[in-house]
This record gives C-alpha cells, structure tokens and sequence, in this order.
C-alpha cells in the first residue's frame, strides 16, 4: 500500500489565474499489517511536519510579498535592491528566509531609501509559541533549582510547594 499526502494550497484571490496548487509532500509504503507497520514511525512523522512547515511558509512568503510589491500609492512595481537572509526561530526549527530589498517608489517622498517587506511583516526573530514555551521551561528550572535537595542544605530549608512532594 502507498499513502500519498498531498498539501493542497487555495488561493483567497478569486481572479487568480491558478485557484489552488498541490504539492506531494510525503509518501509512505506500506506492507502486511504488524506492529512495526502500524501507523507513522518518528521519522516519517518528523519530515511530514517539516515538508508541511515548509510548504506553508513558502506559499506565506510569495504570497506576502506578490501583495506588497506595488507601490501603495501609485501601483508601479518596487525595484529589487538586493537579497538577505533573516532568521526566525519557531517551535519547529529555526528558519533561513530569504528576505528581498525594494528600493522605495519616487513618486512619493518616503523616510528610507529601501523597503524590506519580510522584516515588516516579521520584526520579531521569535515566534509567541516558541517564547511561551521557553518561559515555561525556564520557570520550570527555577522551581526545580529551588526545590531540589542541594538547594535547601544551601539555605538550611526544605521548599514545602506542591511540587516538591
Ligand atoms: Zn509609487
């Protein structure tokens, strides 16, 4: 047996020329049922989500900045300056993203020269997900440092939190 799992991307543009794309991001054989067949295996799973992950931020991206190319004021296309790379942590991995830069239109005065539509959209290198968690991790060190046995022949107390029990 073959699964094949496909990302079926849809445009919100109505007069778009191609409505919807598919991309084929995994296929998994299969053969007799048993417990070493059943169901998806670690690493199966792990470049699922990454073919997934990258489906999606590259459909993000081109369609972010297809959206942002046009001057807003006299519709004319930004020129191309050139290209960086910005890195953005997520609870995923980290990404690379390539992120261009525009040279502003003329027909208004502006405040820059250039215009980075990545950096705009993303001024934060960490996504909320991923500080939340990092936060939690990092109480979770504190309370545990506190409580633990070496701590309190530090201090000469014993931590009585529901935690330590
Ligand atoms: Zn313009």
């Amino acid at each position: 047996m073959k699964l094949r799992v496909q990302v079926v991307i849809e445009s919100d543009d109505e007069d778009a020329e191609h409505r919807s794309a598919v991309h084929v991001v995994a296929q998994i054989d299969r053969d007799a049922l048993s417990v070493d067949t059943l169901g998806l295996q670690l690493e199966e799973a792990k470049h699922l989500l990454q073919q997934v992950q990258a489906a999606l931020i590259d459909e993000q991206v081109r369609t972010s900045l297809a959206e942002q190319v046009a001057c807003p004021d006299c519709g004319r296309p930004r020129a191309h300056k050139d290209t960086k790379t910005i890195v953005t942590r997520t609870l995923f991995g980290t990404l690379h993203l390539r992120s261009p830069r525009w040279h502003q239109c003329s027909c208004q005065p502006q405040a820059t020269r250039t215009f980075s539509p990545l950096i705009a959209a993303l001024p934060e290198r960490t996504t909320p997900e991923l500080r939340q968690l990092a936060n939690g991790w990092r109480a979770s060190l504190v309370l545990s440092s506190r409580c633990s046995p070496m701590a309190a022949s530090r201090t000469g107390t014993n931590c009585r939190g529901p935690t330590c029990r």
